[in-house]
């Protein structure tokens, strides 16, 4: 049974690519083993992350408690967890949010302020944002 679980989070230091490149390493090979697919959208001048990952429900919680412990973040914030039928992220993709492709008023229309906060936004709003911005083109893959 597919799984799909959003969360948004604050880095303790600057999101540099030191961090990200660690965090692809891992990742890449650790979620292809676990089929776990997803996003990881980093927003270096919010300093926050906003993850979605899909897979079993075993593999997603047990990646999610690693996640939470991670000392890398803070504030890990459970947004949405639900059943899925299909994977709405059928690849693995990490990257940066270029603000400069972001369209505003997308922002605007899933949030209260055209601010991208994921932690003032619902989660179903945050999965439509990550979608689109994923569509969008304006999250930068990190490879
Ligand atoms: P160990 O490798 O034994 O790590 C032990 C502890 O050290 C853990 O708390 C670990 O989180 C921490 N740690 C590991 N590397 C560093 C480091 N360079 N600096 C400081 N502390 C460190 N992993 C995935 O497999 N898939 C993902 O999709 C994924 N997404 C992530 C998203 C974010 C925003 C962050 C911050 C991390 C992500 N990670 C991901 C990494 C994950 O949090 C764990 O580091 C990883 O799963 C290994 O955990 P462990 O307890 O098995 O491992």
């Amino acid at each position: 049974m597919l799984t799909r679980l959003l969360y948004a989070s604050r880095a303790v230091a600057a999101i540099d690519d030191a961090l990200l490149k660690a965090i692809l390493e891992r990742s890449r090979t650790h979620n292809l083993e676990h089929g776990i697919t997803g996003v990881l959208c980093a927003h270096p001048e919010g300093n926050v992350f906003l993850q979605a990952l899909e897979g079993s429900r075993a593999a997603v919680n047990a990646l999610y408690v690693a996640i939470a412990r991670d000392p890398r973040h803070r504030d890990v914030t459970l947004l949405a967890y639900d059943e899925a039928d299909e994977r709405r992220f059928p690849s693995w993709l990490m990257g940066v949010v270029d603000l400069g492709r972001v369209n505003r008023r997308s922002i605007l229309r899933y949030s209260e302020r055209a601010v991208l906060d994921p932690f003032a936004m619902s989660g179903r709003s945050a999965l439509a944002l990550l979608e689109e911005l994923t569509s969008s083109g304006a999250i930068v893959s990190h490879e």
